[in-house]
């Protein structure tokens, strides 16, 4: 019936703790986090295990019960490790729970596991698990409990501390006799539906009388007949907890279903029983119960979550109220120097002043921080300080550690200073400090309530339980005290009260194991690694250092803690490179296009690496701060070099005409003028253009104004990478237009390529012939067939035709166009092919036979520009060896198909903007007169129309009928009918397509 109950609402869950933010490698040594600042541990949910984690911290926080179940010995309940040993009798059940109320009493985690417990149960899987209802598994847990203590003095701990008893009696209103029947319960179940609050329960269950009379009498065994009788039921022995389990889920046999009764329902936070119970001549004191656990279940009848609502009664908890944890310094904020909170030195100062003798062990000295501060060390100052051990030990002159480092003391000067220090500078801090903690921990009169919410633990106060009296979060279990339990003082603070040595020892043992886990994880996370490049092995070369050797030999890493300082790391070389002779200077470097860089100097030898901010993988330059290797070098990021690529035009052997770009790497200081171009390549002066992308078109070149070139490179945006041109004043007028824009692409390549197609069964013979985009077509041509020394007979029958990417020959290029009017490109190929180019009144065109063209099958043919599409087709059909009228052609479109027929046969060529290089295809079919149209006709077959209608009735309510009716006929697998028609039109035309 409950078997959804305990799905999980994961957004409650609380978030993980673990390797935020951290180095994957790291992330698996991580041990888990410390209790945060409450001090109490929480429990992990194990998945759908919210509830009993609510149940066992109610448990936890009965001292009695956890108390008396501490009482019971090895010598009773065995011993955990004998678990697995055939004969050994070990109660793993109670040992499991002692031992987990232990972690929760003491171990540092901020939250414990209940894997062994759930285990110890015999609950191995989650639907196990799931199969509870809190208040069933209040029983359940009872009971193995119980079964698992027969035999042992704990054989009776459930029944003291939960057993009570109902009794029901009816009494006959003729002999007076007294029917009585006495029920045992360890809860009470309660309703809420129609019920204003527990007190109302109450009085309806055990005040309010129920009268047999009339129609409904009872049989009297005395008198032994029907008679009038009374009923009524009083608690008669009352445990000294009372649970009280309220019936929000109820069941609605009107409409069959299960749902939660979220209305107001209220219990107080003392309750007298005295009024439902049999004898009431007791002290009222003896019926008296204080609320101490509410467990909460938020959500709907079918899933939701469960946390509580814990009172610590003995004060194990750092307690605060609501709002100074969402604001985690407001409750310090009467203390006027908020930096003295900031000052960790101060602070501990204050807390050992307060001592006897101002001696303490190290990790007391931690709580009353946490006490004093309400924030823990590590949350507060381990990020900025370290941990607070190493603090200590960094501030020797005011502290003193023992020799095994558990205790710390002022030392005494110091202890005079910091008195003074502290009477002069914060006594108000030292004061507000002590009321505060006295305030919030000590007024016995304030409660301290602790929302447990699986792992979070956060303080809460005692008004906020009348948020549960109602609504889809609200109380589901109550948990009552006798008020007359008292606590022993010993008790109150004091967490190790009462748990067994073996417990104790146990739980010392994994918190330092847990302290030395979180030290090494510490030191994993402030380790960095340095790459050491020493100077000796580098050279200052073309603006930046580089390596003599190799860059492993040079460089040498270094693995090191980031908490030492600059001093220890100075030492730490000395000691690894024993050559060293003279001074050491520890500089930040940086690799950077040109090389390696140095950036700053390490200065501060007391500072630590995190202090300077040295990084995890940093390259560190050891030198000795002016030369290396006899040469000054610059240091400092204003400096860094810039490598660049600088263009130059160099003039041929064929003099001006051919441009040729000289394109060389060269490193500049970045603060250095942009002028020095023309100093580190030898210019005397002219023109530079700078472009800082990576693509050479025009746009992005620009031209550095006279008076700018004493602006440094950096100050022009110049980047690694970018590039610089230089053009001698002679020569800018071929390279820039009289707007200053760039015409050509910059282009280091000066030739094309031409291959010898001339004669079919020759070898493919190809040459690289220089040009620039002026050169005319014809030089080329020439020049290529004196290179292939041909015939010279061939310069009055050959062309010159592009190839392009796929190796197709394109239309051949007029002699008189300079490579740029041809629009060829500088490194392209070219063909030498038999045939004279087309004239400038020719075109020259591709054909092909049918529609499926395959590329570079196409026939070619060259005609005046003038002739009719008649004429071109029929020269086209000869060319084919083709006779007959039935053909058309039609021009290939650029997705290689038959586009539009060319019905016009009379029009011209050029009239039609019929191109050289354009595809016409021979088409079979004959186009029809001139003057008629071609009308495509569908037959419509009425089929299924009312199907069709019915189809699109929902989606459309335009014309139907006719929509419908072309929809159909349109269908593809209905029958088309194609009257009178030349050559299919694979669509519909619009008009008709009446649907859409
Ligand atoms: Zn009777």
């Amino acid at each position: 019936m409950f078997g959804d109950l305990f799905e999980e609402d994961y957004s409650s869950v609380s978030n993980n703790h673990y390797g935020k933010g951290k180095k994957l490698k790291t992330k698996a040594l991580e041990p888990p986090a410390p209790r945060e600042f409450t001090n109490l541990s929480g429990i992990r949910n194990q998945g759908g295990t919210c509830y009993l984690n609510s149940l066992l911290q109610t448990l936890h926080f009965t001292p009695e019960f956890r108390e008396a179940l501490f009482s019971l010995g090895p010598e009773e309940l065995g011993s955990l490790e004998d678990k697995d040993k055939p004969d050994a009798k070990v109660r793993i059940i109670p040992l499991q729970l002692q031992r987990l109320f232990a972690q929760l009493l003491l171990l540092d985690q901020e939250a414990a596991s209940t894997a062994d417990l759930t285990d110890s149960f015999g609950w191995t899987s989650d639907e196990e698990m799931r199969q509870h209802d809190v208040q069933e598994l209040n029983r359940i847990l009872f009971s193995a409990l119980e079964t698992s203590l027969v035999g042992t003095s704990g054989h009776d701990l459930i029944n003291r501390l939960y057993h009570g008893t109902i009794v029901n009696q009816i009494v006959c209103k003729e002999c007076k006799n007294v029917s009585e029947k006495q029920e045992d319960f360890l809860d009470l179940t309660v309703a809420v539906k129609n019920v204003s609050g527990l007190e109302d329960a109450l009085w309806n269950m055990y005040v309010e009388e129920e009268v047999f009379d009339c129609d409904n009498l009872y049989r009297c065994g005395h008198c032994d007949r029907l008679v009038k009788a009374a009923k009524s039921a009083k608690l008669r022995k009352l445990p000294p907890f009372l649970t009280i389990s309220l019936l929000r889920f109820n069941f609605d046999f009107v409409k069959c279903e299960r749902y939660k009764e979220t209305s107001c329902y209220t219990f107080p936070l003392r309750i007298n029983l005295k009024p439902f119970c049999e004898q009431s001549e007791l002290d009222d004191l003896e019926y008296m119960y204080d609320l101490f656990s509410v467990i909460i279940h938020k959500g709907g009848c079918y899933g939701g979550h469960y946390h509580v609502y814990i009172k610590d009664v003995d004060h194990l908890g750092n307690w605060q109220f609501q709002e100074d944890k969402s604001k985690p310094d407001v409750n310090l904020e009467d203390i006027q120097n908020k930096e003295e909170i900031d000052d960790p030195l101060m602070i501990l100062k204050a807390i050992l002043l307060q001592e006897e003798s101002n001696l303490i062990p190290v990790d007391q000295l931690g709580q009353k921080l946490l006490k004093k501060i309400g924030i823990s060390w590590n949350k507060k100052y381990r990020k900025q300080y370290g941990p607070l051990r190493k603090f200590l030990q960094l501030h020797s002159q005011i502290f003193l550690l023992s020799s095994d480092e558990s205790t710390v003391r002022l030392l005494k000067d110091s202890s005079v200073q910091a008195e003074s220090d502290i009477q002069r500078n914060d006594q108000q801090l030292f004061k507000t400090l002590t009321s505060e903690s006295s305030r919030l921990n000590d007024r016995p009169s304030c409660p301290h309530w602790f929302d447990i919410n699986d792992s979070r633990v956060q303080p809460i106060k005692e008004k906020d339980i009348e948020q549960q009296f109602q609504g889809k979060e609200s109380a589901y279990m109550l948990f009552y005290r006798k008020s007359q339990l008292q606590r022993p003082p010993e008790a109150r603070a004091n967490p190790r009260y009462k748990v067994p040595c073996h417990l104790l020892s146990e739980m010392d043992a994994a918190n330092i194991e847990l302290q030395i886990k979180r030290a090494e994880c510490d030191s994993t996370n402030n380790t960095v690694e340095l790459h050491l490049h020493l100077g000796p092995y580098y050279q200052f070369l073309n603006g930046a250092l580089h390596p003599v050797v190799s860059q492993t030999e040079s460089m040498w890493d270094l693995t090191f803690d980031k908490r030492k300082t600059l001093g220890d790391l100075r030492q730490s070389i000395f000691q690894l490179l024993e050559f060293w002779e003279g001074d050491m200077v520890l500089s930040v470097a940086k690799f950077v296009p040109a090389g390696l860089h140095v950036c700053q100097t390490l200065n501060g030898d007391d500072l630590t690496l995190c202090e300077i901010e040295i990084t995890d993988g940093e390259d560190i330059f050891v030198w000795n701060g002016v030369e290396v290797g006899g040469i000054q070098i610059p240091t400092g990021s204003d400096c860094e070099p810039l490598l660049l690529n600088v263009l130059h035009v160099a003039t041929s052997s064929e003099g001006e005409e051919c441009q040729q770009f000289i394109e060389s790497p060269h490193v500049f200081p970045s603060n250095a003028e942009i002028g020095t171009v023309f100093t580190a390549l030898a210019v005397p002066e002219g023109v530079i253009l700078i472009n800082n992308t990576e693509s050479r078109d025009e746009e992005n070149w620009t031209t550095i104004p006279k008076e700018d070139l004493k602006k440094t490179f950096r100050e022009q945006g110049l980047r690694n990478g970018s590039s610089v041109l230089i053009q001698g004043s002679h020569d800018g007028n071929s390279l820039l237009t009289k707007q200053g824009k760039w015409i050509n692409t910059v282009n280091e390549i000066n030739w094309l390529q031409v291959k010898n197609l001339s004669q079919l069964e020759s070898e493919e013979e190809q040459v690289k012939i220089s040009a620039t985009l002026n050169t005319v077509v014809f030089d080329i041509r020439i020049k290529a067939i004196k290179e292939f020394k041909l015939l010279k007979e061939l310069a009055e029958n050959s062309c010159l035709r592009p190839i392009d990417k796929n190796g197709k020959l394109l239309c051949p290029v007029p002699d008189s166009y300079t490579l740029k009017e041809a629009g060829l490109k500088m490194g392209s190929s070219l063909g030498l092919c038999p045939g004279k180019a087309p004239t400038s009144s020719q075109l020259f065109l591709f054909f092909a036979l049918g529609s499926d063209v395959h590329p570079g099958t196409e026939m070619e043919i060259t005609v005046e520009e003038t002739v009719s599409v008649r004429t071109c087709l029929k020269i086209m059909l000869d060319k084919c060896g083709l006779t007959g009228d039935t053909w058309h052609l039609r021009k290939m479109n650029w997705c290689f198909e038959a586009g539009e027929p060319l019905c016009e046969e009379d029009a011209k060529l050029n009239e039609l903007m019929i191109c050289s290089g354009d595809t016409l295809l021979l088409i079979e079919g004959k186009l029809p007169p001139l003057g008629f149209l071609t009308v495509p006709i569908w037959w419509y077959q009425p089929r299924g129309p009312l199907h069709h209608w019915k189809d699109h009735q929902d989606q459309t309510n335009c014309t139907l009928s006719q929509g419908g009716v072309w929809k159909a006929s349109s269908t593809p697998g209905h029958d088309l009918a194609l009257l009178g028609v030349f050559h299919p039109i694979p669509s519909l035309p619009p008009s008709l397509d009446g649907g859409k």
